[in-house]
């Protein structure tokens, strides 16, 4: 028991550590000289509209956007939160967006700066945050906002909670879009980045909670695709989300949100600064036998 409770102690006294150094992590090539200048690129006219689409309120849509495009996710008509999912547009089926691995290298919550990862065997920045107008920070109760935390809202929980079928979650709204629209299956559709949602988990019982989001008509969150990318993002059923899942009484006030996707007028300006879309990770897959690795090499780097 002593060294059990020496354990004890050691772990409630120690300060903690953070697991990732971000400053060991692949630099931004161009560097952050280059991501001050996106962030303004739209405003300055260095930019041109290649795309834009409404997601109309409790539905999904996708769009695509070519390595070194930008795109925006934009309150233009009342507060809203939008669950996004991201794949490669080259092989959607292995490569796709992996938020617990983003939240452990970056944080709960995503920040200008912060970069979306992709799964294993690839793990490399699929898609960096280039600008987000909220800025919120963190709380006085540990909420911040775009949060890699919380899974999507989804028929299944919400049959265990209400014994209803709804049809409408993000899960099943991004579901039928893939199915419908991008030929991928259920299986496909992942754990999102909670645009515009402002979440954190309760100082006594470590619960996740929400409150109303933060975002504003004018807002926007945008990115940068640091390879091909397929997106998609749904208008969560729960709106603004200042109210609990399965709480029947109140109907959330659900608005669309609009989707731009922006090229750069100078195609060369990014690889003249040092640019290039994410390079595949350089592990050498060695953790299995020698013939499964290149196997798993033949995998991942097959176009
Ligand atoms: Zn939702």
């Amino acid at each position: 028991m002593t060294s059990q409770t020496n354990r004890r102690d050691l772990a409630r006294q120690t300060a903690p550590i953070p697991c990732y150094k971000v400053e060991q992590l692949p630099a931004k090539y161009g560097g952050d000289e280059l991501y001050d200048w996106l962030r303004t690129a739209v405003a300055d006219g260095h930019a041109t509209l290649k795309e834009t689409l409404e997601i109309p309120p409790r539905e999904a849509r996708s769009w695509k956007v070519p390595a070194g495009c930008l795109w925006r996710i934009v309150c233009h008509v009342g507060p809203q939160v939008a669950d996004m999912n991201c794949w490669s547009l080259d092989h959607p089926q292995q490569e796709r967006f992996y938020s617990s691995k983003t939240r452990q290298i970056h944080a709960t919550h995503l920040k200008r700066g912060d970069r979306l990862w992709s799964g294993f065997p690839y793990l490399r920045p699929m898609a960096t945050i280039v600008e987000d107008t909220i800025d919120y920070g963190f709380d006085e109760d540990g909420a911040g906002v775009h949060d890699v935390i919380g899974s999507r809202c989804d028929p299944y929980t919400n049959w265990y909670m209400t014994k209803q079928d709804n049809n409408h979650c993000c899960h099943s709204n991004l579901t039928r879009q893939a199915v419908q629209a991008d030929g991928l299956k259920e299986c496909d559709v992942h754990d999102v980045l909670n645009v515009f949602m402002c979440t954190g988990f309760t100082k006594g019982t470590h619960q996740y909670f929400t409150k109303p989001s933060p975002v504003d008509v004018g807002d926007y969150i945008e990115f940068l695709a640091e390879i091909n990318l397929l997106v998609s993002a749904s208008t969560c059923p729960q709106g603004d989300v200042s109210i609990a899942c399965g709480d029947g009484d109140k109907e959330p006030t659900v608005y669309p949100l609009k989707i731009e996707v922006y090229e750069l007028k100078d195609s060369e300006h990014l690889t003249s600064k040092g640019w290039r879309p994410s390079p595949m990770n350089g592990y050498s897959g060695n953790h299995v036998a020698t013939s499964s690795a290149s196997e798993l090499l033949e995998y991942r780097d097959a176009p």
